[in-house]
């Protein structure tokens, strides 16, 4: 065995859970208080409030002390009766499991996609959405599903598009919209984009660990969760609007998560550091430092459509013959970075790169380093540095604005 003890920080590349920010951490390390006592209220409407603001929303935000997969199933629960129809588009893994939770709670899910490996490399096709709606004329369909920021393949897809696609079709299907790995790294605006749900999480462009997450809600879609018929009981948001209306929940919250989430909304949003939209700059910057890199290496991007680039992460697909999770291993074991695993389909064939949470442009050089490191130790055939590459880039595009401690 090795004598090896690694020191300094692990790269925590994945496209998350992201780095966590020291600030974040100090935070939650405060005491955890009572939850039903006259501090608390302060905390929660500061959460509520906060989190408004980055969905870009007037209206209620519910937060679970859950996964991104309870919110999933939240949204869902929320305003479905058994046996709806629910048109979902897949666009990789988490799409897909989307789909398999809807039929698991008894719904039908009828998916679009492109064929073969192309839905997975590709946004998803408001024109295929259009057409479907217009051809049921009943309205049958209750909802349109879709993934803003497919963490599985880097793609980050046009919801201003699927709304349009709905309008276009004059049906009245609620817009459901997993944002669980784009808030508060991609660009987004729950309330402009027409959006009735949008799910999201904790621990990826909010910086903070596993364990919270979001409904993001809509006049619309309330007002369908009055009559879904879906069982609901921990869920439901009804009970939990009413109590945030003093900043309270009707269950235990997750108290130190919350004072993250405090914080997070605070370093997000602060105007002297540009707010929303210096963030969104950091992260298309950083994404196309990597990109720059990736090109440089002579291998493929997994989103084959430049429009859709993912500013949150990138995947690079592995010639023909070379085991993407061995040269993972590789970099994991000899640099102490993780990156990404190819997920479903594309297992084995792909890594990602994660461009989210607490980073910078050293963060991600040392990153890339790692990755260059291990895909030559790995024997596969590089065109050049994809480092040299995504140094020049990131030296001679300055970032706009200061990086936030
Ligand atoms: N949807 C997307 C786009 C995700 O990236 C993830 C997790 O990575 C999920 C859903 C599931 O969320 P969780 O793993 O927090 O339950």
């Amino acid at each position: 065995t090795l004598d090896f003890h690694p020191t300094g920080r692990h790269f925590l590349q994945i496209p998350g859970p992201s780095p966590v920010p020291d600030r974040i951490l100090r935070a939650m390390s405060l005491p955890t208080i009572d939850h039903r006592g006259p501090e608390f209220g302060a905390l929660g409407m500061r959460c509520l409030s906060g989190i408004q603001q980055i969905f870009q929303t007037r209206h209620p935000v519910v937060i679970y002390p859950a996964s991104g997969t309870g919110a999933w199933e939240a949204s869902l629960c929320n305003v479905m009766s058994p046996g709806d129809q629910v048109l979902m588009y897949e666009t990789g893994h988490f799409a897909s499991l989307w789909i398999k939770m809807a039929t698991r709670l008894g719904l039908k899910p009828e998916v679009l996609t492109l064929p073969g490996l192309e839905g997975w490399r590709k946004g998803v096709q408001a024109d295929l959405i259009e057409a479907r709606l217009k051809a049921d004329t009943q309205h049958a369909i209750r909802a349109v599903c879709v993934v803003h920021n497919e963490t599985s393949t880097g793609v980050t897809s046009n919801i201003v598009a699927v709304r349009k696609a709905i309008d276009a079709a004059r049906h009245p299907a609620l817009l459901m919209v997993d944002s669980i790995s784009g808030l508060a790294s991609a660009e987004y605006k729950h309330d402009e984009w027409g959006v009735d749900v949008t799910v999201s999480g904790s621990q990826k462009g909010l910086m903070l660990p596993p364990g919270i997450s979001f409904n993001a809600l809509s006049p619309k879609a309330i007002e369908a969760s009055r009559t879904a018929k879906l069982p609901k009981a921990f869920w439901a948001w009804d009970e939990i609007i009413e109590m945030n209306k003093t900043g309270y929940f009707p269950y235990t919250p997750n108290t130190n998560l919350l004072y993250g989430l405090a914080e997070a909304c605070d370093m997000l949003l602060d105007p002297q550091h540009g707010g929303l939209p210096a963030v969104f700059a950091r992260h298309q910057r950083w994404g196309e430092g990597v990109r720059a890199a990736v090109k440089a290496w002579g291998l493929e991007i997994q989103c084959a459509d430049p429009a859709v680039y993912s500013p949150v992460l990138t995947g690079v697909m592995m010639p023909e013959g070379v085991d993407a999770d061995a040269v993972r291993k590789l970099i994991y074991d000899r640099f102490d970075c993780s990156l990404g695993t190819g997920l479903g389909k594309v297992k084995g064939k792909m890594f990602r790169i994660g461009h989210l949470g607490d980073c910078n442009d050293l963060t991600l050089m040392g990153a890339l380093s790692g990755c260059e490191m291990g895909l030559k130790l790995s024997g596969v055939k590089l065109a050049g540095s994809g480092v040299a590459a995504a140094m020049d880039y990131f030296a001679g595009h300055p970032s706009r604005m200061p990086l936030q401690k």
